[in-house]
């Protein structure tokens, strides 16, 4: 038997009304939708634009302000490079937090080794960056904040509509990340100029995702990463993956209110809560519904994860670079310590997921703990 997938924060298996959606763009509708001569370049065009009017009614916004891109890591990359290129003239001070993904992180990195300033905001105990500190931040030469909308660690969910708030008082651009928060939880672009999304985590395939730029009030300038046919407007060139893009489409349509995974989450806490030694890393309440991230003490991290491998899929608060293991930074910036951060386990609950598999895992993560302590 396979183990019980709990790592829905990594990614998560297409749904079949979304496989189904894609199938016909493989082989019978397998136009370029940038050719406008015959009719094939039309059917795919159409299921294109269907999928872009989707995603913008979505989250509030017109077609025009969605772009296709192969996912998140990309969709950050154009928005902050972009962003960067095209408004450094005005300013060369970025503003992020220190508890983002890689995606945001390293081109913020890259952006410092050509000269520009990037501050990494903390964060509070749950993961909570402090606005107070946000608006001291903000500088007359910061161009741009980033701050994710959900994290993937520890599910904590920012106020984004009250930082762009913010952002704009100051006529700063404010990006947001959405990969784990599109499809979650209630999103709309009010006050935000930028988004990031990705289809696989919300059951559609990996390397498709869209960002949303901002045409009004203000009109975001972006400096395009990809350079080639034009496509998506100069933004981002290449012609356009239309199955992953039906894909998407189909995904974002059938997102759903999330109160039975919220509910199988609770079920998995109620379960282990009451383990002697167990914390809840992230906040209590501001998390995304199928997000559980614990740590255990006097129990060896590395045991703990090798004893519940054979049952369940989950991810830990540790990261193997290069054989050195190093403690996640997400919950380095939570103040977990070390030995507690790689006692840690992230379940990331899905669609998918039942009753039945959550009393599985927490009977093995109850049962492991035990056998180590014995
Ligand atoms: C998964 C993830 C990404 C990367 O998305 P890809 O589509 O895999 O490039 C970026 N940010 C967050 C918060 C994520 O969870």
């Amino acid at each position: 038997m396979r183990p019980i997938y709990l790592d829905n924060h990594s990614t998560t298996r297409v749904d079949d009304c979304v496989l189904a959606a894609m199938l016909p763009y493989f082989t019978e509708q397998y136009g370029n939708p940038a050719s406008v001569t015959h009719s094939y370049g039309w059917e795919a065009e159409a299921v294109v634009k269907k999928a872009r009017d989707i995603i913008a009614d979505t989250i509030g916004a017109t077609p025009e302000e969605i772009i296709f891109t192969s996912g998140a890591t990309e969709a950050n990359n154009l928005a902050i490079k972009g962003v960067a290129e095209a408004y450094f003239s005005q300013g060369r001070h970025i503003i992020t937090v220190q508890t983002e993904h890689n995606a945001v992180l390293d081109p913020c990195r890259y952006l410092e080794s050509l000269g520009f300033e990037v501050t990494y905001l903390g964060v509070d105990r749950f993961g909570l960056i402090n606005l107070e500190a946000l608006e001291k931040a903000m500088r007359d030469d910061t161009i741009l904040v980033s701050v994710m909308a959900a994290n993937n660690e520890i599910g904590v969910i920012q106020s984004i509509e009250k930082i762009g708030e913010l952002c704009h008082d100051r006529n700063i651009l404010f990006h947001t990340d959405a990969a784990q928060a599109m499809g979650k939880i209630p999103l709309t672009v009010k006050n935000i100029d930028l988004m990031s999304i990705t289809g696989h985590k919300l059951y559609a395939p990996k390397g498709i995702g869209a960002l949303y730029i901002r045409r009004k009030n203000p009109r975001v300038q972006l400096s395009a990463q990809l350079h080639g046919g034009g496509h998506e407007r100069g933004l981002r060139s290449g012609t356009l993956y239309t199955p992953q893009i039906a894909g998407l489409g189909k995904a974002i349509e059938l997102a759903e209110p999330t109160d039975k995974i919220r509910a199988l989450r609770d079920r998995l806490w109620q379960q282990l809560k009451d383990l002697d030694g167990i914390h809840l890393n992230g906040h209590p309440t501001q998390r995304l519904p199928g997000n559980l991230n614990i740590s255990i003490e006097n129990v060896d991290g590395q045991a703990l994860l090798l004893g519940v491998q054979p049952t369940i899929a989950v991810s830990s608060g540790s990261a193997c670079t290069s054989a050195k293991i190093a403690p996640s930074h997400v919950l380095s910036a939570i103040g977990v310590p070390d030995k507690l951060a790689f006692a840690s386990i992230r379940f990331g609950i899905g669609r998918f997921n039942t009753e039945t598999e959550i009393d599985q895992a927490a009977k093995c993560v109850l049962a492991t703990v035990e056998a180590l302590r014995g």
